[in-house]
């Protein structure tokens, strides 16, 4: 098939909930796409904050291929040697005592929900408790994260959802407190707001939040699916703040590629928490999957990816502030590390598509905002090209 055909066929029988771009992605290198046209593209989306080692990583293939040699499933009723690995080394890098893998994002905050119901009812004796979520947050599609994002239009056609949410206010403690009843057991936030703008949480908000959660006995989920892992600068985004939340959810680059996701969280919590019976997956966590968290978690520490963020995030900052300066149509830079939003008074996406036709994949959170989560390992020469296509397309709108 060539690339029209590719477009065709899929467009033909895909369920249409995508509006796909017309490019079919065939091979990666580095931080580099090639497309079935032989065009190369600077990634500066990575899958939606997944790859963030980069393309064709030698030792990830290498590390992938010898597990799928050896064993690529087994179930959860049974130990593996990377399942357990995988376990041992999360919670280390993490402070968290227990981790349970999922598949994806959508699922580690299923099972984050469930977690905190489950430790309120084993407290309390009943299941009428309430959880606080935040106006313009994203925690997944699958009926229990939905109910906690804090977007109408995701919610609307499916109906009422699960029970007892309420949303509070991002980075608006009273607005946190008002909501507050006997029977709140969890509040969930990300530490980075990311598909709802690239909005970082104030060191106050999150300070105070953890002792509010501290002082009532509630759960504090941080959902760092997507700014977690490094992407910040920091291993977790929560480190930069010096507290910890309660129940930590992860996805997105945990596995690289590989779909794996997860939820941890303290021994205090466990305790009260999920008991056997109470969840499982029939493929969460698998040999493969693991081999993968393991192998991606190895190179992070060997190369000190968090570290290379936060060294080389000031020159991105630096880069956009500069563009900033010169445009005035943007109206605002703001994000953390690796994870950057260009806030626009027109919307992004006839940018996205500009910057494609010149090699250069960028995505939108929001109508106006374009953002920046490229693979962790671009350099200073990657921001500069990035850069020079966007003064580029800037200075012709
Ligand atoms: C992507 C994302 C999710 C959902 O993850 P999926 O793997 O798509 O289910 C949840 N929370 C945040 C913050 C995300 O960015």
């Amino acid at each position: 098939m060539n690339t029209q055909e590719y477009i065709d066929q899929g467009d033909k029988y895909f369920l249409h909930t995508y509006n796909r771009f017309p490019i079919v992605l065939e091979r990666g290198e580095g931080v580099y796409l090639y497309d079935t046209d032989g065009k190369k593209y600077l990634d500066f989306g990575a899958g939606i904050a997944v790859f963030a080692l980069g393309y064709g990583n030698k030792e990830y293939n290498e590390a992938l291929n010898a597990q799928i040699a050896k064993l690529i499933h087994t179930s959860n009723l049974f130990y593996s040697p990377c399942a357990v690995e995988a376990a041992k080394e999360i919670c280390t890098l993490s402070g968290m005592d227990r981790v349970f893998f999922t598949n994806s994002g959508t699922e580690a905050i299923e099972g984050a929900i469930k977690a905190a119901r489950k430790y309120a009812y084993t407290r309390d004796g009943h299941a009428d408790h309430e959880i606080i979520a935040m106006q313009h947050s994203f925690h997944g599609r699958s009926y229990g994260a939905l109910s906690v994002t804090g977007n109408d239009h995701y919610r609307e056609p499916f109906g009422r959802g699960v029970s007892n949410i309420k949303f509070a206010e991002y980075n608006d403690i009273d607005s946190v407190k008002a909501l507050v009843t006997k029977d709140t057991c969890a509040v969930i936030l990300e530490t980075v707001q990311g598909e709802g703008g690239i909005y970082p949480a104030k060191e106050d908000f999150l300070k105070e939040l953890r002792q509010l959660c501290d002082e009532k006995d509630i759960l504090l989920i941080l959902d760092e699916i997507q700014c977690g892992m490094g992407r910040t600068g920091y291993m977790f985004a929560f480190e930069k703040y010096g507290i910890r939340p309660d129940i930590l959810t992860l996805a997105k680059a945990l596995g690289c590629g590989i779909p794996v996701g997860a939820f941890l969280m303290t021994e205090k919590c466990a305790e009260k928490s999920l008991c056997p019976g109470d969840h499982g997956s029939t493929y969460g966590g698998n040999p493969l999957a693991c081999a993968a968290v393991v192998e991606v978690l190895r190179q992070f520490k060997e190369r000190d990816i968090a570290g290379h963020v936060k060294a080389t995030a000031p020159y991105l900052k630096e880069k956009l502030g500069e563009l900033k300066d010169k445009y005035s149509f943007i109206k605002d830079v703001r994000g953390e590390g690796f994870m950057q939003a260009i806030e626009l008074d027109f919307p992004a996406g006839e940018i996205v598509t500009a910057a494609q036709k010149e090699g250069l994949i960028l995505l939108t959170a929001g109508s106006n905002i374009l953002r920046l989560v490229p693979p962790l390992i671009i350099g200073k020469e990657h921001i500069d090209a990035m850069t020079q296509i966007l003064d580029k397309i800037f200075s012709c709108h």
